[in-house]
C-alpha cells in the first residue's frame, strides 16, 4: 500500500487534459476534438481513480495518448451501417424492415442533394401541397376517395384515433388489443389518442351483436385491428368487415381497419398466401384503412391511411399532423415504390421485398452449396459447414404463421459447445459488414434467401477477416 503523499505525488503526475491534446493536432484532426478531449478525460479519471484505491499505474504522457487514441479507433466509424440479413426473416424489424428498389434509392438521392418542388406548384409558381402526388397515387393503386401520409402506421392510428374519437368511446374486440413487436399496443395508443377503450367479446369469439350492444351516444368510431403477429385458431368468431360497415353505417360513426401490413396487390398471383388488400377492404366497407411504408408494401418507413375524403380532410386539419408528417427523402421513396404497383407482373423483379419473398428455391439452395467450400476454408476444422433446409418468414407480422422453404448454411461446433457457436457468431458480427445469423437447435443457421446473388462476393471476400 503506498501512503497518502505517495498517492498525492502520483496524482500531481498525471498531464493534464489540454498539456496532452497540444501535440495531439494529427489525432484531432481525424477523429474529432471534442471526441479525443473526452476520451483523455475518462482514461485519466480512471489513472485517478486506480491511484486512489491504492494501485500505482505506469505515468507515462505517451502511454496515456496512445491507449486513448487506439480505443477510439477501433470503435467502428459509423453507428448505423449496413449487415447481411442471414436470419430468414425477410422483414426484420430490428435490421431495417424493407429494402428499397434501385427506383426509390435513386428518388431519395435527387430529392436529398438539392432544393425540390416539396411544397411549390411548378405550374403557378405558388407554394404547393406536399402530398398531393402521394395522394393521387395511393388513390389510384386503392380506390379510396383520398388519402394521406405520415411517419409510420402507429402515427395513422394515433392520429385518426385522435382526430375521430378524442373524448370519445371506441369498441375494439377483445381478441384484437394485439401488442406488435416492441411497443406498439393497442390500448396505450387509445389512450394517448385520448380516446376510452371499450373491450367487446372474448379473445377467441366476438359477434356482431357485441359491438352494437357497445355502441352508445358516446361511441365515435368502430375500429377493426389485424391481428397481424399472431392467429387465433379453433373456436373462434369475429363478424365480417362488411357486417362491421354496415353497423357503423346504422349508427352514423365511422369504421376503421388497423391493416398493419396491408399490401395492395392480390399475393396469389404471386404463389403466396392471401393477404387482405387495401382495395378489397374498402369495397368491403371499410371509412379508413390504415396500413404500414415499409412491411408488405416494400417501401419506406411510413403510415398510409387512406378512405373517405371527408375523413381524410379532418386529419389533415389536426395539429398532430403536422407533427408526424412525412420529410421529402421518404415522400420520394415512397412515391417511387408505390409507382411500381403499377406494374404488378413485375414486381417480383422490381420491388426487393417481393423478389426476396418470391426467390425460387433451387437458387436459394445452389447460391448457399457455392458459399459452402469458402466458409469451410475459413473456418477450419472446428467448425462443420453444410447446407440444410430452412424456412423463413416474411415478418414484421405479416403472414405469421406461414413459412417459406429455404436453405441455409448449417454450422455446427466440432466441440458440439454452445459456447464455439455463440463465439463464431460474435466474430461474424464483428466482419466489416456485420453478418447476422441465427442460433437455433446446436447450429448457427444462415439462411441465404436474403442474400442476393450478386452480395456473395461481398460475403466471401470478408470472411479472411473473420477473428475467432
Ligand atoms: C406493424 C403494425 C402496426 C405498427 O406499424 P408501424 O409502421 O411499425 O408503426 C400497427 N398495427 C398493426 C396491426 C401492425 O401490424
Amino acid at each position: 500500500m503506498n501512503s497518502e503523499s505517495q498517492q498525492q505525488a502520483q496524482l500531481r503526475q498525471l498531464p493534464g487534459v489540454n498539456t496532452l491534446l497540444e501535440d495531439m493536432a494529427g489525432d484531432v484532426a481525424a477523429l474529432g476534438h471534442a471526441r479525443v478531449k473526452q476520451a483523455l478525460r475518462d482514461h485519466l479519471s480512471k489513472l485517478r481513480k486506480a491511484i486512489r484505491s491504492g494501485e500505482t499505474p505506469k505515468i507515462c504522457a505517451e502511454t496515456i495518448k496512445a491507449q486513448v487514441i487506439t480505443a477510439l479507433a477501433s470503435l467502428p466509424t459509423s453507428n448505423l451501417m449496413p449487415v447481411f440479413n442471414l436470419t430468414g426473416i425477410v422483414l426484420h424489424s430490428n435490421l431495417g424492415r424493407a429494402n428499397l428498389s434501385a427506383s426509390a434509392i435513386a428518388a431519395v438521392q435527387a430529392v436529398a442533394q438539392g432544393a425540390s418542388n416539396l411544397e411549390f406548384d411548378l405550374t403557378t409558381g405558388k407554394r404547393g401541397d406536399r402530398e398531393a402526388d402521394i395522394e393521387a397515387i395511393i388513390c389510384e393503386l386503392t380506390g379510396a376517395e383520398a388519402a394521406t401520409v405520415v411517419n409510420n402506421n402507429a402515427a395513422a392510428v394515433l392520429l385518426a384515433l385522435n382526430t375521430l374519437a378524442m373524448g370519445h368511446e371506441v369498441p375494439v374486440s377483445r381478441g384484437e388489443l394485439v401488442e406488435i413487436g416492441g411497443s406498439f399496443r393497442v390500448p396505450d395508443i387509445m389512450a394517448r389518442a385520448g380516446c376510452a377503450l371499450r373491450e367487446v367479446g372474448t379473445t377467441n369469439r366476438t359477434h356482431l351483436t357485441d359491438y352494437e350492444s357497445a355502441i352508445g351516444k358516446n361511441t365515435a368510431l368502430l375500429m377493426k385491428v389485424h391481428s397481424s403477429n399472431y392467429r387465433i385458431e379453433g373456436f373462434t368468431a369475429t363478424p365480417t368487415e362488411g357486417a362491421l360497415a354496415d353497423l357503423a353505417a346504422d349508427y352514423k360513426i365511422p369504421f376503421m381497419i388497423d391493416l398493419g401490413s396491408g399490401n395492395l396487390i392480390d399475393f396469389k398471383v404471386l404463389g403466396l398466401p392471401e393477404e387482405p388488400t387495401v382495395a378489397h377492404t374498402l369495397q368491403n366497407g371499410a371509412d379508413l384503412v390504415t396500413f404500414s411504408g415499409d412491411k408488405l408494401l416494400g417501401g419506406p418507413q411510413a403510415g398510409l391511411i387512406a378512405g373517405r375524403a371527408d375523413l381524410i380532410a379532418q386529419l389533415k386539419v389536426n395539429p398532430l399532423k403536422r407533427a408526424l408528417r412525412l420529410d421529402k427523402m421518404t415522400l420520394a421513396a415512397l412515391i417511387e415504390t408505390l409507382k411500381l404497383y403499377r406494374h404488378p407482373e413485375q414486381l417480383h423483379k422490381t420491388l426487393p421485398t417481393l423478389r426476396l419473398i418470391t426467390r425460387d428455391l433451387t437458387e436459394i439452395r445452389t447460391q448457399a452449396e457455392s458459399l459452402r467450400p469458402h466458409f469451410i476454408e475459413a473456418l477450419g476444422s472446428a467448425y462443420h459447414v453444410d447446407v440444410g433446409d430452412a424456412l423463413s418468414q416474411i415478418g414484421s407480422g405479416s403472414l405469421p404463421v406461414e413459412t417459406l422453404p429455404s436453405a441455409a448454411l448449417t454450422i455446427r461446433a466440432s466441440s458440439g459447445e454452445d459456447s464455439d457457436l455463440r463465439t463464431l457468431h460474435q466474430a461474424l458480427r464483428e466482419l466489416p459488414k456485420p453478418v447476422i445469423g441465427r442460433l437455433h437447435d446446436g447450429a448457427l443457421r444462415l439462411d441465404i434467401r436474403c442474400l442476393e446473388t450478386h452480395e456473395s462476393l461481398g460475403l466471401i471476400d470478408q470472411l479472411s477477416e473473420l477473428r475467432l
